[in-house]
């Protein structure tokens, strides 16, 4: 008996899928050829799982300012900020996050996954409550698990749900943190935050929302789903990534809070790790201005969106949720996803495969993720695709 043989499991759940000829989980992009198309399994393919959303990867700009840094700071930062001193472009990209959002106060993180980490184990510690959507990503879970805090969670976008338990907390309410996502991963679907922020007032709550999905895609300066919902006055902070609109790596979290800045000097994911490093900053604060410049990015963006969820829906498919970046074709099983997703990749396309553990009420995901990026053409044969397989498999 060793620590390893609870990932026999795991190897015969792997073997069973290398069996059926698929390993969905080890595709590898053997080379990337613009930001919706690479080469894979040595096939020309169209990426529609990238989060590319705004389809910045390969924006001159970007591109640019990433070549620049390069050549004049060098290929790493090799410390954290607090240890090693914060380069100049670490703040410019704080000041220009903080500028976007019109918020007084930002902290850059090296990914989104340690940005909630970060601000959820700091912000709550032990003796506090954190309430959280039970839907919530793996980063939402980890932040709140390092905190310490009482974690208690409440029914998927269920506002009722949510009320109910705060105020069972009684005067604990006040020492509770509310987390929720904007735009919610795997189906798409969005908070019903004004609702949510309305009951967290009521009880003097704190709240966090994770706009990983939603930055530079909902509202008119694409600040997420709290400027759509007018609650940038009510929600105390938000956070993201820089992964998916932005077309780069490094996680960030905004607040208009006085003491927010308090938060650098005793969060261990922001300070017990490397600093991003100098080309990604750069990219990023490339890809944030030219966010600011371009609105019909974000127009693109949802023109392809609504074609391609009208596309899906006219072929007869049950999707996660309303129009958007993130369109989830539920599928009845593992099974027929597998091999729908295979014929996805057969036929030159790329999706994400979801199954359970990974996605809500143990549903089997074709995930797509839309990219301003997509051409027309990309996208009528991405439909009609779909529609064939609809034919063969679900009909
Ligand atoms: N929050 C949410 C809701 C996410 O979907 C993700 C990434 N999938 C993250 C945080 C983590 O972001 P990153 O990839 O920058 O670590």
């Amino acid at each position: 008996m060793s620590l390893f043989d609870k990932f026999t499991t795991l190897q015969e759940t792997r073997q069973a899928l290398l069996q059926s000829g698929v390993n969905p989980f080890h595709l590898t992009v053997e080379k990337i050829l613009s930001p919706t198309e690479a080469i894979m399994n040595g096939r020309h393919t169209i990426l529609v799982g990238s989060n590319n959303y705004l389809g910045l990867t390969f924006h001159p700009e970007c591109i640019q300012a990433g070549h620049q840094a390069l050549d004049q700071e060098g290929t790493g930062t090799t410390g954290s900020r607090m240890a090693n001193g914060s380069f100049a472009a670490h703040g410019y990209l704080e000041e220009a996050i903080a500028s976007f959002y019109d918020l007084p106060h930002a902290i850059v993180f090296s990914t989104g996954y340690q940005a909630n980490l970060g601000i959820l184990s700091t912000l709550a510690g032990a003796g506090d409550v954190i309430l959280m959507d039970a839907d919530s990503h793996a980063s939402i879970y980890d932040g709140c698990r390092l905190s310490g805090a009482e974690i208690i969670r409440f029914k998927h976008n269920d506002v009722s749900d949510m009320e109910k338990r705060l105020r069972r907390l009684g005067n604990r309410a006040t020492h509770t943190l509310i987390v929720v996502e904007g735009i919610y991963s795997m189906l798409g679907d969005r908070a019903p935050l004004a609702e949510m922020v309305a009951v967290k007032k009521q009880y003097g709550a704190t709240m966090v929302v994770d706009e990983a999905h939603s930055l530079g895609i909902l509202g008119e300066q694409g600040r997420g789903l709290v400027e759509e919902v007018g609650a940038e006055q009510e929600v105390d902070c938000i956070v993201g990534t820089f992964s998916k609109s932005l077309g780069s790596t490094g996680g960030f979290a905004v607040s208009r809070h006085p003491l927010f800045d308090m938060i650098r000097y005793a969060s261990r994911p922001y300070i017990f790790t490397a600093s991003p490093c100098p080309s990604v900053v750069a990219t990023t604060t490339a890809a944030l201005r030219v966010v600011r410049k371009h609105p019909e990015l974000r127009q693109q963006l949802w023109a392809n969106a609504n074609r391609l969820f009208n596309g899906l829906i006219t072929s007869g498919y049950t999707l996660g949720a309303e129009v958007g970046p993130v369109i989830a074709a539920m599928i009845p099983n593992k099974e027929l996803a597998l091999t729908m997703w295979q014929g996805l990749l057969e036929h030159g396309i790329y999706v994400n495969l979801m199954i359970p553990p990974a996605t809500p009420n143990g549903e089997c995901l074709l995930r797509c993720s839309v990219s301003a990026a997509h051409t027309e053409a990309q996208l009528t044969h991405i439909c009609q695709t779909f529609h064939t397989l609809k034919e063969q498999f679900l009909s």
